[in-house]
């Protein structure tokens, strides 16, 4: 237990990103990633229940290593870099790279997390994170997923960072589906058509949060949402809602 470890508990933003210690607790984060990054701040807002954003801290989320913590997803989407201290120094490394195995964390005997660095989303990139449970408080997420895009000049994709939490051992990022988004203009066509790379990426468990089967449709209509938000509902879909209607 380290939460009285002051030194871990400044959560500072500047034009290249926002530093978080360690040590920084939820509620704390959320007054700050609302106004930075509000999808992110409305993520953080959904974890466990007041009490435990008042008391649980974005260190120990990620040190913890559960595949199904929902700050890691985000993060790693966001491209953040994590910082573990020993005594013998510092090392910062990519926080995807943290993750090794289920229970298995790049994090050696005498290290602990001091903070995670999350650069700041390029001017007119698109960032979202959602979280899929059955309740708003208090529930930990079935699957939990995050997208970030940037585009080119021509609406092609120069950049997409896909992760998703409660897919797969870790959280993981969904490569197969980036690679075949990358350079491809962003349009219901090209969206639709990447949908079963899902598969190559992703084999989630059934448990008694959700069903292998819901997960892996879940993961690919949060990528359809994601789509919808930045880009508007293309003319296929309106016609299939008001079909539906
Ligand atoms: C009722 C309840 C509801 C919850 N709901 C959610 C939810 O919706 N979403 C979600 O993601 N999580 C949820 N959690 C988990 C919670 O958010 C925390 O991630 C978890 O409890 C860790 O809390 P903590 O930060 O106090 O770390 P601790 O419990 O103190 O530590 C967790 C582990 O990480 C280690 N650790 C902590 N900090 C560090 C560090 N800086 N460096 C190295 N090791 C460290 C500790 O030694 C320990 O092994 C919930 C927990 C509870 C009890």
């Amino acid at each position: 237990f380290i939460n009285h470890l002051t030194e871990l508990q400044s959560i500072t933003a500047d034009e290249t990103g926002i530093s978080i210690g360690a040590g920084v607790s939820y509620s704390q984060a959320f007054d700050v990633l609302r106004d930075e990054i509000p999808s992110l701040g409305r993520l953080i807002d959904r974890i466990g229940g007041q009490q435990v954003r008042n008391m649980g801290t974005i260190g120990g989320n990620i040190a913890n290593g559960s595949p199904i913590g929902d700050t890691p997803p985000p993060l790693i989407a966001l491209g953040a870099e994590l910082t573990l201290r020993s005594h013998s120094g510092r090392r910062t490394i990519p926080l995807e790279d943290y993750f090794l195995a289920y229970g298995k964390q790049d994090r050696l005997p005498t290290e602990f997390v001091e903070k995670v660095f999350v650069p700041r989303p390029a001017e007119g990139s698109h960032f979202a994170v959602y979280k899929i449970s059955k309740r708003r408080d208090e529930d930990i997420s079935a699957l939990c997923g995050a997208f970030h895009l940037v585009l080119d000049a021509d609406g092609k994709v120069a950049n997409i960072r896909i992760a998703f939490g409660g897919m797969a051992a870790t959280p993981k990022r969904a490569k197969h589906v980036e690679d075949a988004l990358l350079g491809e203009v962003w349009s219901w066509a090209t969206v639709s058509g990447v949908r079963d790379a899902f598969a190559e990426d992703y084999q989630p468990l059934t448990d008694w949060r959700a069903t292998a089967d819901y997960r892996s449709l879940t993961a690919k209509n949060l990528l359809t949402r994601f789509f919808l938000e930045t880009a508007g509902a293309p003319a296929e879909l309106r016609r299939f809602e008001l079909e539906e209607a």
